[in-house]
């Protein structure tokens, strides 16, 4: 496969948004880092994601969505009111919120999981991609399992050359950094992931905000914090966000 880098142009979205609903895969920049994006409603398609990187299948995906509006279609029942604060606050923005999932989102998103984690980004390039695609996109980091994250369309090109159709090129990503990942499924936020955005920025809207005791030991590259949160024992020392 050749593997081609356009840059983000009405063609370049319209090839994109037809290789995802024919189950393929793209590259896209993020303010994060590059994504490696397939429709996140095909299991198959995600399945590809998994192959591409050669990443192992047990470690769930974000779903990227270019609008707040598709997201009750995603997940089981409704958002709660401190998801809605944060939503307000740092959408769109380098930050992924954990619901539980829709059984429209196939296993091959959330490794097995009950839950979905979802971001909607602050890249132009990124939303216009995934309006493109007219799909909610399922994706990781654009890099080869255990390399570096990808901000630059050359770092993915390194990392995937025929592996995959199509890079987008968005410039540099800004921020260089994950997406912080929040647990909202129990009413106080639950920090399962540092990021871009931080403790403080979560406790000044929703009041406050729990570090998982998962978050203090470092993760290895593709570290699953889920699945780190449920070794944890129940009685685990919990610290504040002011404290963190
Ligand atoms: P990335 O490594 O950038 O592909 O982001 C994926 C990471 O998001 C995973 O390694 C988890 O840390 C986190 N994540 C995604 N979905 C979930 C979920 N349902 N529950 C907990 N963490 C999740
Ligand atoms: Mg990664």
């Amino acid at each position: 496969m050749q593997t081609v880098v356009k840059s983000v142009t009405p063609e370049s979205l319209n090839e994109a948004g037809e290789i995802i609903r024919g189950g393929g895969l793209v590259a896209f920049p993020t303010e994060t880092v590059y994504g490696l994006g397939a429709n996140a409603l095909n299991g198959e398609a995600v399945r590809g994601i998994f192959a591409a990187k050669g990443r192992p299948g047990d470690n769930p995906l974000i779903v990227h969505v270019s609008e707040a509006s598709q997201i009750p279609g995603l997940i089981r029942g409704d958002i709660p009111a401190a998801a809605r604060a944060l939503m307000n606050a740092y959408w769109p923005g380098p930050m992924t919120l954990i619901f539980p999932k829709a059984p429209v989102i196939p296993d091959e998103v959330t490794a097995g999981l009950d839950t979905v984690g979802i971001r909607l980004p602050s890249h132009a390039g990124a939303r216009a991609f995934i309006a493109a695609a007219g799909r909610p996109i399922a994706a990781p980091s654009a890099n080869r399992s255990g390399r570096p994250s990808p901000t630059t369309a050359r770092h993915v090109l390194d990392d995937m050359q025929g592996r995959i159709p199509l890079i987008l090129d968005g410039g540099p990503s800004q921020v260089g950094l994950e997406s912080t990942v929040i647990d909202v499924t129990d009413g106080t936020p639950r920090v399962l992931r540092p990021g871009g955005v931080t403790p403080e920025m979560i406790r000044a809207v929703a009041g406050d905000c729990v570090v998982d005791a998962a978050v203090m030991r470092p993760l290895a590259e593709g570290g699953k914090a889920e699945v780190a949160r449920h070794e944890v024992p129940p009685l685990r020392a919990e610290r504040r966000c002011d404290h963190f």
